[in-house]
């Protein structure tokens, strides 16, 4: 199999600590002929930490739709492209997906670096089990959050959630109210800074530790999945006389 030419790399930026970026980033950045940049200030400002200088050009959640085409235009004809979003993965809760796609769409490849992501300091950090998980991304601010909740009822995964340091206590009331005040959960801020903090405990310590201590800075919150009921010694001699009984 003939290696194939990326037209697109996604290239994960720092989500803090700006020694947290790879040498293959700092080489794919330097060697594209344009960085499409969902800040091209805040990015600007990354570069020049970096010492690279390259061509920017904005792409964002606001002019993706309007800008894809154009883009995969220009890539058919040989121009190679990097996506950076303001922090960690591109794609991951950021711009990223449509371009992706309309580029496999046209028959081109894409390659995204591994690198900087909140989401999985965030799930091992948490203590709980991450065999499995799903990422829930940010919930719905308005519409369509309690049918969300409601879907993760029966949800056995550890969820990971983003969401807004001032959004958090509603958040941590809603999940209490609908998994129960005993699920335990952790809430990771300012991963990879110098404030960095894990704070783990149920759902209701959780809510009475933020009341006390106003957070702020960006935040993770890692949920445990629902667990099968333990049987306590009395339930299970009960069980186990009623099969008798049979
Ligand atoms: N693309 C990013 C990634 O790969 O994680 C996520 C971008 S999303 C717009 C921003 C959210 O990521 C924040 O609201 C917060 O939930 C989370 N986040 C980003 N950096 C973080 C950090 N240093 N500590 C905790 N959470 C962070």
């Amino acid at each position: 199999m003939s290696e194939s030419v990326i037209q697109l790399f996604l290239v994960p930026t720092p989500i803090g600590n700006l020694k947290d970026i790879t040498l293959r980033a700092l080489e794919v950045l330097q060697s594209v002929d344009v960085i499409l940049a969902e800040d091209t200030r805040t990015t600007g400002m990354l570069l020049k930490h970096l010492e690279i200088s390259n061509t920017l050009q904005s792409y964002h959640i606001f002019n993706e739709h309007k800008a894809v085409e154009k883009l995969v235009e220009r890539m058919k004809k040989g121009e190679v492209f990097a996506l950076v979003s303001d922090a960690g993965t591109p794609g991951i809760s950021d711009p990223g997906f449509l371009l992706v796609r309309e580029v496999l769409a046209a028959g081109l490849e894409v390659q995204c670096l591994p690198g900087p992501t909140a989401f999985v300091p965030a799930l091992v950090n948490s203590g709980l089990p991450n065999d499995r998980f799903v990422f829930e991304g940010f919930l719905p601010h308005k519409k369509g959050r309690k049918t969300r909740i409601d879907s993760l009822l029966e949800e056995t995964r550890t969820m990971v959630f983003y969401e807004s340091p001032h959004r958090l206590i509603k958040t941590l009331e809603q999940l209490s109210e609908a998994f129960g005040a005993e699920r335990q959960a952790c809430v990771s801020r300012e991963l990879t800074k110098l404030h960095e903090e894990n704070v783990r405990g149920s759902l209701d310590e959780l809510i009475t530790y933020y009341e006390e201590n106003p957070l702020k800075g960006e935040i993770v919150l890692t949920v445990e999945g629902k667990t099968e009921k333990k049987e306590t010694r009395e339930e299970k001699q009960e069980r186990k006389r009623a099969s008798w009984k049979d």
